[in-house]
């Protein structure tokens, strides 16, 4: 099959929920998987939740700074990115970064996350990918996420003390996004919103040293490649590809 009609395969996407959420191991993960569409969907109204599982306490090369440091530094860093990014609400989990488990804590903390902000789509790394190596928080993030929508954030009968004590109601997710993923599904014009995406990571400026002078010109140019390549075929400059699960009733 010629590669522009094998790359049409995949659905284009338009529809901008009203609401989204993106869950994600470390500081950056967010804007590097889902930074186009963010910023696009924002734009148009949506309200995003970001929800960081991790202090990204080990992302450095610099043996000089203390993890309470990195840490503190890297808290700020995200901040700024989801300030920028326009997303309203930003809840860090704190667990050590390295040291996600499938834990019956961690799977709460994000089913009190989804009742909580109440997305219609949200993002998650693909735990399911075979290509190539991946992060094992990346893979606990995407496990716990997955099951967090579906069932326990949905069934009152899980976590029952978010409803009896914090006052919470059960919330069904229709769709869940994966990032990273093997085979894409669907793709989302995300021309124009590449430079903002970029903009966004480079917040992060202890994730990538000296990569913001001049402004994101390495990775910026390395984003904007990879939009343009999985665009092709489909009619726009920059596409945003992920793998997607639908809750049917
Ligand atoms: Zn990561």
């Amino acid at each position: 099959m010629p590669i522009e009609e094998a790359a049409r395969k995949l659905e284009v996407v338009t529809d901008v929920p009203n609401r989204a959420m993106v869950v994600f191991a470390h500081p950056d993960d967010a804007e590097i998987g889902s930074g186009g569409v963010i910023a696009k969907w924002v734009a148009a109204g949506c309200e995003v939740t970001y929800v960081l599982c991790t202090d990204g306490g080990a992302g450095t090369a610099d043996r000089s700074l203390t993890p309470g440091e990195l840490t503190g530094q890297r808290a700020r860093e995200q901040r700024a990115a989801a300030d920028f990014m326009g997303v309203k609400n930003l809840v860090m989990l704190g667990h050590p970064d390295g040291g996600l488990q499938d834990s019956r804590e961690f799977l709460g903390d994000v089913v009190r996350a989804i009742r909580q902000y109440r997305p219609h789509t949200v993002f998650a790394h693909d735990p399911y990918r075979m290509k190539g190596f991946q992060h094992r928080d990346h893979r606990m993030v995407g496990i716990v996420t997955t099951d967090a929508v579906y069932p326990f954030a949905r069934d009152h009968l899980h976590f029952p003390e978010h409803i009896t004590d914090d006052k919470l109601e059960p919330h069904r997710v229709r769709e869940l996004w994966y990032w990273g993923m093997d085979e894409p599904e669907i793709i989302v014009d995300v021309t124009g919103w590449i430079d903002k995406q970029v903009a966004a990571l480079v917040r992060h400026e202890s994730q990538v040293p000296g990569f913001n002078v001049p402004p994101g010109e390495t990775i910026g140019a390395r984003v904007k490649q990879n939009a343009a390549e999985r665009a092709q075929g489909y009619g726009f400059e920059h596409g945003a590809v992920f793998r997607r699960l639908i809750a049917r009733r």
